[in-house]
């Protein structure tokens, strides 16, 4: 049976996997979501016996189920290779009484890899499926590190151009670093002026203008997102969440059917809400605790009901959590209204509007699988130190924002239910902060040298991606004022 997407804002559209992943979001502004999420038809003790590739087919194949199992296998095998450190794809280490899940080990450190490999083979492949004939024009905002793994994914890959837009004082000195020395034809990187919701929202009135999309159909390109909102990067992030639980029923760690809570440190809510899916597929998943840094609207939505953007945008040592309107939570929202579009797209138009809405009582009761919590950078930067001290065991601030609410979480609740906390960065990429947190006297040190003494620190090699960008030239220099990203993308495919 074919599994359809509908939108989350109106009724009258259903599309098949390969479209939706072609579209990226709805043509109503709305975002694909499945009819229904499947159950898994295998155990999570038949799914411990095998590998990150196989557990992938298996989540995959119950969500696009227009591909054929040839198709979906050589999207996953040409993803899921030595690209990645590690043969385990995602590993679990254990540290201050927790399993951390680190999704690091691609070619960019940074869990956007787990998505950022496949996307781009799936849309190759959706693409031959539906007949396109155009150039497919990837357009992303970025927070810092989906940038570069968009831009890695999408090198030098066929009929593909990839423009990525980050905001220019918003993204650490080697995150921007990775990003304006990517290689390949068909890549460009753009820096604006402004914060990353202004990308996004640039990069949004982008994809509704008609006009644009128009000169693009006629200069032979189309549009597609490689955002977090794609169903080709939300689904494959399904899989970590089902492959971890299985690794730590294999080990031992857990019995069967035994319930796991989870932290994620979130921005944009596509994580979390991978989780989420998880756990209505079958996975026993008690709580989801959404962690925030001090850009917390959703810790306050969560309390309260309430989303309100309408606050000062703070730049943090997390910036792929600097974010103030997370586009995913919108398919959580609608699964709330009990799958009312109308409804669901009422909230959204206010949240355009206004800049905030208030969720209904009932809706708010159904939010018990779900506990938010905040670190502000203080917390952020001691527990990155107490977990060093303790256990030997480095992690960024991302992972650091998660593990703090984790603490927070389960003295105040009194939950101590086995807690898995996603860990999202390798810590190298954010080494200033990290280090600084350990101890003051790297304080005066340059970067490069960061890098060595966090290598020496905690035992672990500096990464394949890190060592590249030391001597790499930088291939991107362009800035824009943030309202002409429309000017900019004409110039570059010369419309
Ligand atoms: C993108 C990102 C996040 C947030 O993930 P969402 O899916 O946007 O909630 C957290 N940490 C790091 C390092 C990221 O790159």
């Amino acid at each position: 049976m074919n599994l359809m997407y509908k939108s989350t804002r109106s009724a009258a559209i259903q599309v098949t996997a390969s479209e939706a992943i072609l579209k990226g979001l709805s043509p109503d502004g709305g975002l694909f979501v499945p009819e229904q999420i499947p159950k898994l038809d295998l155990s999570l003790s038949e799914i411990a016996k095998m590998s990150y590739q196989e557990t992938a087919y298996e989540v995959m194949k119950l969500f696009f189920t227009d591909f054929t199992e040839a198709e979906l296998k050589d999207c996953i095998h040409k993803a899921y290779d030595s690209k990645f450190d590690t043969e385990e794809i995602a590993v679990i280490k254990k540290a201050d009484d927790a399993y951390f899940l680190e999704l690091f080990h691609g070619a960019t450190v940074a869990f956007k890899d787990m998505a950022l490999s496949i996307l781009p083979h799936l849309l190759s492949v959706s693409a031959k499926k539906n007949q396109i004939n155009k150039e497919i024009v990837i357009l992303t905002a970025t927070s810092g590190d989906t940038g570069k793994a968009a831009l890695a994914g999408f090198a030098d890959v066929e009929n593909t151009k990839i423009i990525v837009f980050y905001p220019k004082n918003g993204v650490s000195p080697i995150q921007e670093k990775q990003m304006v020395t990517q290689k390949g034809n068909n890549t460009y990187v753009v820096g604006i002026e402004g914060n990353f919701d202004d990308a996004q929202q640039g990069v949004k009135v982008m994809f509704h203008n008609k006009e644009l999309a128009e000169k693009m159909d006629k200069a032979g390109y189309q549009f597609s997102s490689a955002n977090s909102i794609n169903i080709g990067r939300l689904i494959p992030q399904v899989v970590y969440y089902i492959y971890a639980y299985s690794r730590l029923l294999k080990n031992f760690e857990i019995s069967r059917n035994e319930e796991i809570n989870i932290t994620v440190p979130t921005g944009n809510f596509g994580n979390i809400l991978a989780a989420y899916y998880a756990k209505q597929m079958g996975v026993p998943i008690k709580r989801l605790v959404c962690a925030s840094n001090e850009n917390k609207v959703l810790y306050d939505f969560f309390r309260t009901g309430i989303y309100d953007k309408n606050r000062e945008f703070i730049l943090t040592s997390s910036p792929s959590m600097d974010i103030l309107v997370s586009s995913n939570l919108e398919r959580l929202i609608y699964q709330l209204t009990g799958e009312d579009p109308i409804q669901t797209a009422a909230f959204m138009e206010s949240l355009a509007t206004d800049g905030t809405y208030t969720i209904t009582e009932e809706m708010q009761a159904k939010l018990s699988d779900f506990a938010g919590g905040f670190a502000d950078e203080q917390k952020v930067a001691k527990t990155i130190r107490r977990i060093y001290e303790l256990d030997g065991y480095i992690i960024d601030p991302h992972t650091a924002v998660a593990a703090s609410v984790s603490h927070t979480y389960q003295s105040a609740s009194g939950d101590q239910v086995k807690m898995l906390i996603i860990s999202t960065a390798s810590p190298f990429k954010f080494t200033r902060s990290v280090m600084n947190a350990i101890s003051p006297k790297y304080d005066s040190m340059t970067d490069l040298t960061l890098i060595d003494e966090l290598s020496g620190l905690s035992g672990v090699k500096v990464p394949q991606a890190i060592e590249d960008i030391r001597s790499a030239k930088v291939l991107h220099t362009t800035i824009c004022a943030k309202d002409k990203m429309q000017e900019i993308v004409e110039e570059i495919l010369k419309i």
